[in-house]
């Protein structure tokens, strides 16, 4: 397991991470068929994200750690406050139809490093949990909207499935829900940086290759070369020296 501290990420000084229980006190969110609330399951996911991030050396603030009522305004300028660097609210989906079954993670906007992030927590708990991957949405919420830094909003399932539902309030499952969440913020520190700068002579290589039918698809300078790519490189030049 990757371990976070200042030290090892690569110059990238983090982190502080803003964990959002959603609902709570007199807003018990979704209820399922069995009586569980959307806000208990909520509270003990974000606890358990909170531990093993702690355990981590990362430092989390919580916007509730019972069960309390706490508007929306004062979650956002809780985390505002703190200047998180990212924040990660957890609820639990809910529908009329007991079938929806899918897990699905939402973002306020696509293209930036919330909907990265947004990613790869998705792609750990549908690993994790097996569950239909619903993806990565977006949508206009408060917690997303209000808040200054990058801010996902995970629905961990839905508690309106009574199949999930059983999953969901079981201290087993919402311990491999928070593990796929830590470990999809784990994914998304340890990703290659965007656009990383590629000296000049390197892109010329590549488009000279590209003219010249020795690569026939995109390449990234940096990437290293597996051996099929070398082989398939090596009778691409053949191919073009028998033409001629
Ligand atoms: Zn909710």
């Amino acid at each position: 397991m990757l371990v976070v501290t200042e030290s090892s990420i690569g110059g990238r000084i983090i982190m502080k991470i803003g964990i959002d229980p959603g609902h709570g006190g007199e807003d018990p969110g979704a209820m399922g068929a069995y009586g569980t609330r959307e806000k208990d399951v909520n509270l003990a996911i974000a606890q358990r994200v909170e531990f093993l991030l702690k355990r981590m050396g990362i430092e989390t603030v919580m916007t509730r750690t019972d069960d309390s009522s706490k508007s929306l305004m004062t979650r956002s300028n809780l985390l505002n406050g703190a200047k998180v660097d990212y924040v990660i609210s957890i609820h639990c989906n809910s529908s009329n139809n007991p079938r929806p079954n899918y897990i699905s993670t939402f973002v306020q906007a696509s293209g930036g490093e919330a909907e990265q992030l947004a990613e790869k927590v998705q792609a750990r708990m549908v690993q994790t949990t097996g569950w239909p991957d619903g993806g990565v949405r977006v949508q206009n919420l408060h917690m997303t909207r209000e808040t200054m830094m990058p801010a996902v909003l995970c629905e961990c399932g839905f508690i309106s499935n009574p199949a999930q539902e059983v999953i969901l309030k079981s201290s087993e499952g919402q311990a491999r829900l928070a593990r796929s969440i830590v470990d999809g913020l784990n994914d998304f520190v340890d990703r290659p940086v965007e656009n990383p700068v590629v000296e000049q002579w390197k892109l010329n290589i590549m488009d000279r290759a590209a003219q010249n039918g020795l690569v026939t698809s995109p390449h990234e300078p940096d990437d290293a070369a597996s051996k099929w790519f070398v082989l398939q490189v090596a009778l691409n030049l053949l191919d073009a020296v028998v033409k001629k």
